[in-house]
């Protein structure tokens, strides 16, 4: 390396990660002019796409589906120029030449970049009892909007008291007969209004104070058995299919070691996305942070790509 020059590099910004906060890194990364390449993973589906309706973000009144919100982030990135990689992310890590320098590989390719923008996203927390795993596709599931129909005029359990447990208990109503949600505590901690709209619908049950301590079934799920947590007392529930909506893990293991986590796994940053691994900023759900929409991932892909930029300002002005 001479003196006073900048060590190679690929990118000035790479975006690990596909969701709302990748993809708004990339339209204001894209748009600012510098050089970003978003590589977004080749199996993994966001959270954001088997979301059957969005009704909070800003500007659509009518709400819009996941899916169909995500292809117009993408619209508007392609727009801007955003190069797209979808592939898988295998390693992260300082260039041994050039600390300035990060390393991505995928499949073998290395991608030499100024920075990093995690938007890695997080996915469904399992409850870890057994018949979980076993029942997974026979009854068990994550995902109304993907397997609620599949439950017309059948009774179905769901496990929560989130936002997602009421809103996909709410959509579970259009299919099946009856929707029971078991809860650990005697209120919910979904928004107001689901909470409205849940109490109001005939077709939902409550079942308070009561964790899932085994799913039950034999070639398909039968129902559930269930623990109330003041009483201790043990009783079952049948049901034909029981979805699991009890929060969320990251997806940080590519950043294990490079960054500080708090203990779940979830990134720290401070309000400017920035985290305590230089040129490595952090956006969206796999950050640690209280409130996890599309439109506060949004905002934190649009405040990474500002820390972002200054950070590339400041490098490429030092000496070398
Ligand atoms: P969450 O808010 O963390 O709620 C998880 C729910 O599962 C809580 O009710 C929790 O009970 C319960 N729970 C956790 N571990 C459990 C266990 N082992 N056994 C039984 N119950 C358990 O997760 P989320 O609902 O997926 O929401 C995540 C984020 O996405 C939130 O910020 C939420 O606002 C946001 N979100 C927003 C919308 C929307 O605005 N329309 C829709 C979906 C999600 P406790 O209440 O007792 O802790």
């Amino acid at each position: 390396m001479k003196q006073g020059i900048l060590p190679e590099y690929d990118y000035d910004v790479v975006i690990i990660g596909g969701g709302p906060a990748g993809y708004t890194a990339g339209i204001y990364a894209a748009r600012a002019a510098l050089k970003t390449l978003l590589i977004e993973g080749e199996g993994t589906v966001s959270q954001i796409t088997i979301t059957d309706i969005i009704e909070n973000y800003p500007g659509i009144p009518e709400g819009i589906g996941g899916f169909e919100l995500m292809q117009l982030f993408k619209k508007q990135a392609l727009k801007f120029g955003l190069e797209i990689l979808p592939k898988d992310v295998n390693g992260i890590k300082k260039s041994s030449s050039a600390q300035v320098v990060w390393e991505v590989t995928t499949g073998g390719k290395v991608f030499k970049t100024l920075s990093i923008i995690a938007a890695t996203g997080a996915m469904w927390r399992n409850l870890d009892v057994p018949g979980e795993s076993e029942f997974v596709g026979r009854g068990v599931s994550y995902c109304a909007t993907c397997d609620g129909p599949f439950y017309r005029n059948r009774d179905v359990i769901v496990v929560g008291g989130g936002d997602t447990a009421i809103q996909e208990a709410l959509f579970l109503t259009h299919f099946a007969k009856k929707v029971i949600v078991v809860h650990r505590r005697d209120r919910l901690r979904a928004a107001g209004m689901l909470q409205e709209r849940a109490f109001a619908e005939k077709k939902i049950e409550f079942v308070w104070n009561s964790t899932v301590s085994e799913i039950t079934g034999a070639d398909f799920v039968t129902g559930v058995k269930v623990k109330n947590v003041q009483t201790g007392g043990l009783s079952e529930i049948s049901a034909d299919g029981i979805f699991i909506f009890v929060g969320r893990l990251p997806y940080t293991e590519i950043f294990k070691g490079l960054v500080e986590m708090d203990k779940t796994g979830f990134i720290i940053t401070d309000e400017n996305m920035r985290t305590n691994a230089a040129g490595l900023f952090a956006a969206g759900d796999c950050r640690a942070k209280l409130f996890r929409q599309v439109v506060t991932a949004a905002g934190d892909g649009a405040n990474a790509v500002h820390s972002a930029e200054l950070y590339i300002d400041e490098v490429k002005g030092r000496t070398y």
